[in-house]
């Protein structure tokens, strides 16, 4: 498919953003872009998506759908994702009807972990060591030639830890070969023994341009992110570094949007990359409240081809991931004591059902320094609890 060359002139209030998926990154996306005056479509399978609600209209179809991404797009002005996990052909499809930022050649290579890392490798930038695997043969090949520990991960469709799993000693060999071949190669990993995890976001214009968010520091708990703080407590070399490996990326990967880049830190300050996300990201939900523009804000002003917006960090900030610990429609109780942490906001997605784990809302703390709105966003999370609605009772809606 030929680049598309010389940018079009900017896409101003009125003009249509067409996103694929519609869950909280979707929502965000969707009332930052509102706020800002365009209509917003969104193709989801659920008419209870986060982001059906605020969006101008919906077209329901699943994200392999090629006919329906098309129809989306014949109705945009400008196409962009909110996931990865789109089939190609349906991302193509809407390509080929309105400008796709970031482009469908970015999102191929973020969405294979193989690619992603092939990629990150031809490019001169540092990660874990790794090896594929198509076969059970090979997949104990690359476990003996890295060492364990390992982690070895499934190319697609894996998040937030699932379609992961760690050998620690032959006997976890057959659960991680069951993770399945079919997709293509597993990744197999050597796990690394980070100091800390950052988060570096930058936004990438049609022109190029570059701007670059603080480093966050993130951390996960079984492959899921918990809480962020920012700015993160490392020395200026390892952000400079870790910026420096973000725009590279950004720049290589010929992005128009956000991309999140997510690294570990090793004791000695050395930075590895481990993931790419060519979108708004959950380590950058905090920039809704303590940034100049948000992340959301900005991915609309780059892929409607707008001068990118501040990035500075107004105030010390945090969050905390609202993770569902049951199954059901829900409420969240305690609000009134969470909210009464000074500097706390709320952000609830309104999902209309929740499962262990699943990201239900985050809150964000600003402070005087990260280690405060950290200690104010988990002292104000621990208010919250998950209350069981009765079912058939209706599920609360976002606004
Ligand atoms: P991922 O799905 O690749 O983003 O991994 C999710 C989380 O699992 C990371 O943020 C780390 O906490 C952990 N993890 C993934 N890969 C590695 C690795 N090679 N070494 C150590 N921890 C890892």
């Amino acid at each position: 498919m030929a680049a598309r060359q010389a940018p079009a002139p900017a896409l101003g209030p009125g003009a249509t953003i067409g996103v694929l998926g519609a869950g909280q990154l979707g929502l965000m996306l969707a009332l930052d872009a509102r706020r800002m005056g365009y209509r917003v479509g969104v193709l989801d399978p659920s008419p209870l998506a986060p982001a059906v609600a605020v969006a101008d209209f919906h077209v329901a179809a699943r994200f392999d759908d090629a006919a329906a991404s098309a129809a989306l797009a014949s109705r945009a002005d400008v196409v962009t994702f909110e996931l990865e996990h789109v089939a190609l052909e349906a991302a193509r499809a809407a390509g080929a009807l309105a400008p796709a930022r970031p482009s469908v050649e970015a999102l191929a290579i973020c969405q294979d972990r193989v690619r992603e890392k092939t990629f990150l490798r031809e490019h001169g930038v540092p990660t874990a060591p790794w090896l594929a695997a198509s076969s059970a043969a090979e997949l104990e090949r690359a476990v003996a030639t890295l060492g364990m520990p390992c982690l070895v991960k499934v190319p697609f469709s894996g998040y937030d830890g699932r379609g992961q799993v760690r050998v620690a000693g032959s006997a976890d060999l057959e659960a991680a070969a069951a993770l399945g071949f079919e997709r293509g190669p597993l990744v197999v990993e050597r796990l690394v023994p980070f100091a800390s995890e950052l988060a570096v976001l930058v936004a990438r214009g049609v022109r190029g341009e570059r701007r670059a968010y603080p480093v966050a520091r993130t951390v996960h708990d079984h492959g899921i992110l918990v809480e962020v703080s920012v700015p993160a407590p490392v020395p200026d070399a390892v952000a400079d570094r870790a910026i420096a490996l973000a725009e590279s990326v950004a720049a290589a990967l010929g992005l128009v949007g956000v991309l999140a880049v997510e690294m570990f830190v090793l004791e000695r300050g050395e930075v590895l990359v481990n993931e790419l996300a060519p979108r708004p990201h959950n380590s950058g939900h905090y920039t809704i409240d303590a940034c100049a523009t948000s992340q959301f804000a900005q991915h609309v002003r780059a892929i409607c081809g707008l001068p990118l917006g501040d990035a500075t960090l107004l105030a010390p900030a945090a969050m905390v991931n609202l993770l569902g610990d049951r199954r059901g429609p829900v409420r969240l109780a305690g609000i009134e004591d969470a909210l009464a942490v000074p500097g706390t906001s709320l952000h609830h997605y309104g999902k209309a059902e929740a499962w262990p784990r699943r990201k239900l809302g985050h809150l964000t703390a600003l402070g005087a320094t990260a280690a405060e709105a950290l200690e104010r966003a988990r002292r104000a999370a621990r208010a919250l609890r998950w209350e069981s609605l009765p079912l058939h009772a209706g599920a609360p809606g976002p606004g």
